[in-house]
Parts: structure tokens; sequence; C-alpha cells
């Protein structure tokens, strides 16, 4: 089954700016895919795309989530390269910010923001505030706000670009695990070659500016 089917998408944007496509690429339910590609190729311009943040100037973008899905982001987590917290509130209100959009009932709301804390490891993180949390540590939370609606689809635009690289590590290791145990579908954006191989099932390169496909890789997985 497929999560994310994009046909002929092109993206011109306001200024006359050619950004992406034409555009063919289909993810299966539960695959984790890298887009990679030079800067400007167009990478965070398909993903608006996908999440419905932006419409395709010609093409169809069509996204397959479970019934009754009735989230904001209809079933789609977007994680961006700055982790945009608020920073006057505490992390649990940054998290619940989604489920209170949604209306979900507090209780409720307050179960699920447990959970997506305890599933990046912040459980006991939930009443400090941004400030006081390393690079990493707000990642995490991002990550948590973006999990908290249970998306089906979990897409990231470079999530780890600012963070040094033995916390980027260690967060791939954290997204590998969250992937295996939760089965979500994950397209992931990097200029990372060795995150893309060492990450994902897939990788798809993509050519510059307006940005096509260029080449479509499956990685072998080696079991740990
Ligand atoms: P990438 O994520 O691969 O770096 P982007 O999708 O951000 O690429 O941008 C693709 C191209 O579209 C770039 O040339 C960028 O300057 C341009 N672009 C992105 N967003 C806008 C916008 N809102 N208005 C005009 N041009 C844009
Ligand atoms: P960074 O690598 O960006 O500094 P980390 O997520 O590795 O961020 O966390 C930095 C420090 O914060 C850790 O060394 C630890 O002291 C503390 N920390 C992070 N996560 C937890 C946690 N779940 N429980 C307790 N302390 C933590």
């Amino acid at each position: 089954a497929l999560a994310v089917r994009l046909r002929g998408v092109t993206k011109t944007y306001d200024n006359g700016v050619m950004a992406l496509g034409p555009l063919d690429l289909a993810v299966r339910k539960g695959e984790f895919v890298s887009l990679l590609g030079p800067s400007g190729c167009g990478k965070s311009t398909a993903l608006r795309l996908i999440a419905g943040l932006a419409a395709p100037s010609s093409g169809t973008v069509r996204v397959s989530r479970h019934e009754g899905v009735a989230q904001p982001g209809h079933g789609i987590g977007f994680v961006f390269q700055e982790p945009t917290l608020m920073p006057w509130t505490s992390v649990r209100e940054n998290v619940r910010l989604p489920l209170k959009l949604a209306r979900v009932p507090k209780a409720e709301a307050r179960a699920r923001v447990d959970e997506a804390l305890a599933s990046v490891g912040l459980a006991e993180f939930a009443a400090a505030f941004p400030r006081e949390l390393s690079g990493g540590m707000k990642m995490r939370v991002s990550l948590a706000r973006a999990l908290v609606t249970d998306p089906d689809i979990l897409l990231m635009d470079e999530p780890f670009a600012a963070l040094d690289e033995i916390t980027r590590f260690r967060l791939n290791n954290d997204l590998l695990t969250l992937w295996r145990d939760l089965g979500k579908t994950i397209i992931f954006v990097t200029h990372s070659v060795f995150e893309s191989v060492y990450l994902s099932q897939r990788v798809v390169v993509m050519t510059a500016r307006p940005g096509r496909i260029q080449a479509d890789v499956r990685i072998e997985t080696v079991e740990p």
C-alpha cells in the first residue's frame, strides 16, 4: 500500500522561481526514505507539498491515511530544521499544542503528551522550559510534538543539521528505534550521504533546481 504518491508535480513560486519537478514519487507505508540533493533543489518544497502546506502548480499529490483521522495536519507530523518551540511555556505545553488545536479532551491529551515525551526519553523534563534544554533535547521535544497526534507519516526537514555529530548520531539511533517500534512512514530530508544510507531503506537523490529524481536506490539494511 502506498502512503504518498506524487505524479508530475511541479512548483513554481509567485516570483517565477521554478522550484521543483516534474516529480514522480511513490512511498510505501512503513518505508523510511531519505531525500538527498543540492541546496535549493526543492526538497523542503516537496515536503511542504506532501504536508499540504502548499499547493502544487501542476500534478497531483496523494496522501493516504487511516480511516477517521481528525487531527491537525491530517495524519502528518512535521519536524523542521529549527526546533521552533514556544519559549514562554513548558515542554509539556509545547507538546500539547497540536492536541489543543484539535480540541482533544484534557485527560486524553495529558496521557498522550506523557506517552510522546516518554517515547523520546524526556518524561522527566515535562515541566522544564525550552531554554533549560540542550539542542538535542529540544529536537527531541519537536519530535514528541510531531508524534503526539499519532501521525501515519512523519516528514523531517534536515532535523539535525544544527547539531554536533555525536548528538546527531544519538538522535539518529533514537529515530531508528522509533521507526522500528512505531511503524511510521518517514520521509527524511538530509544533506548527509552518511545519514541517508545509515538511516533509510531507500535514498532518493534529486537533481539541482528544479528538483527531479536523479536516482532512487534501495539500501540493504543489515540487522544489528
Ligand atoms: P531545498 O529544501 O532543497 O534547499 P527549497 O524547497 O527550500 O529547496 O527551495 C527550492 C527553491 O525555491 C530555492 O531556489 C528557493 O530559493 C525557492 N523558494 C523556496 N521557497 C520559496 C518561496 N516561498 N518563494 C519563492 N521562492 C522560494
Ligand atoms: P546534547 O547532546 O545536545 O547535549 P543530549 O540529549 O545528549 O543533548 O543531552 C545532554 C545532557 O542532558 C545529557 O548528558 C544529560 O545530562 C541530560 N539529559 C538528556 N536527556 C536526558 C534524560 N532523558 N534524562 C536525564 N538527563 C538527560
